[in-house]
């Protein structure tokens, strides 16, 4: 890594003042990730507020230093040589309400079809997905029972239209509201949004602040018995005791990776610490007990070696459903 290219807290000047940014220097993205890999982010920043987000993304732009937003981490790769600039994230910006309920007809819902009405929830984008769900269930609504054991926060999970066999973030987002490079607060209506299987047309040069959801009534109960279905079909066959950001690939259309994956023989298959898990195919691991602890460079020479075996075996390119983002060391 070039020392010039490197951003230190002094570069940020009066940002470092504020009571509503909380900045820290050389900061592990191993800390920060599921798998508890990457180097370290030249500076770590979590805003307390919307001006101080919007204040950090202006002064940073001023100062032509990059920024790269990250939530929760479950779905990251951070390389080894960490990440240039400042990281961005919303921990600090967590609150979820409810509006007072609607009849079928108030307001235009977005793809939630619910005879008995449907209520507006404002969810901020620091907001953990499993806060999401426990609070809708505690104020009797549904909608977002498939987000039992989808780790990450809400604004992750929107850019990456988080779901399941039993939904996504699509069925239930109303609009979704970020802050660009500019400050400007943009807002964007479902139709906008451009959600598509675990991805959409967010920009990648804007932070989500939050998003309006609309959902169901429904009974706890109900409620209740389809996140214990979900959750018990994911211990079936989710691999445990490994670092881990679930899925590696996106399924193409009509298959899974993980029988693509299996079928080319490669269950088990290592580069140090990372492997083929043998539980699932399509979960490419980190083992936390393996010396010496694996660094990114393993595991992404482990997803090459994957693809391209699979490439070969199959005839199909597998796409990459985690982020990578950071440089090599
Ligand atoms: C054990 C396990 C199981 C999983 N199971 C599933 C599953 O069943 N279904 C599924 O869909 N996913 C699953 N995942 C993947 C992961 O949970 C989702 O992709 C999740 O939505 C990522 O959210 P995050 O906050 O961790 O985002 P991160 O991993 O931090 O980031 C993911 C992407 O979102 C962007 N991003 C994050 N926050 C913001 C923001 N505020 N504004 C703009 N961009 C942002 C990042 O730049 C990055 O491109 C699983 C992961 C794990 C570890």
């Amino acid at each position: 890594m070039k020392e010039s290219n490197k951003i230190r807290l002094d570069h940020l000047g009066e940002l470092a003042e504020r009571g509503d940014l909380t900045l820290v220097g050389d900061e592990p993205m191993s800390r920060h990730t599921t798998l508890r890999l990457g180097g370290p982010a030249d500076v770590w920043a979590e805003p307390h507020t919307v001006e101080g987000l919007v204040a950090l993304l202006t002064g940073c732009a001023a100062r032509s230093i990059a920024v790269t937003q990250v939530g929760a981490g479950t779905n990251l790769l951070v390389r080894d040589g960490g990440v240039r600039g400042v990281v961005v994230n919303l921990r600090r910006l967590n609150a979820v309400e409810r509006f007072s309920d609607l009849g079928p007809s108030d307001g235009p819902s977005a793809t939630v079809d619910a005879p008995g009405g449907s209520v507006r929830i404002d969810v901020q984008a620091g907001c953990s997905t499993g806060r999401l769900l426990a609070a809708a269930r505690r104020w009797g609504l549904g909608g977002v029972e498939f987000l039992a054991g989808v780790p990450g926060s809400v604004g992750g999970g929107m850019v990456m239209n988080a779901g399941t066999y039993l939904g996504e973030f699509t069925d239930v987002t109303q609009s979704v509201r970020s802050v660009d490079r500019q400050g400007r607060l943009i807002t964007r209506a479902h139709a906008e949004c451009g959600f598509r299987y675990r991805a959409s047309d967010l920009p990648s040069t804007e932070v989500v602040v939050d998003a309006t959801l609309r959902l169901p009534r429904r009974d706890a109960t109900a409620i209740d018995a389809d996140v214990s279905q979900l959750r018990q079909h994911r211990r079936q066959r989710e691999p445990t005791g490994v670092h881990n950001n679930g899925s590696t690939f996106k399924n193409p259309p009509g298959d899974y990776a993980g029988r693509l994956i299996e079928s080319a023989g490669l269950k088990g298959l290592r580069r140090g610490g990372a492997v083929v898990s043998p539980v699932h195919a399509n979960w490419l691991v980190v083992e936390p007990t393996h010396t010496p602890r694996a660094r990114a460079s393993d595991l992404l020479g482990l997803i090459d070696e994957v693809r391209h075996r699979v490439a070969e075996t199959h005839g199909v390119e597998l796409e990459l459903e985690v982020k990578v983002i950071g440089e090599s060391s």
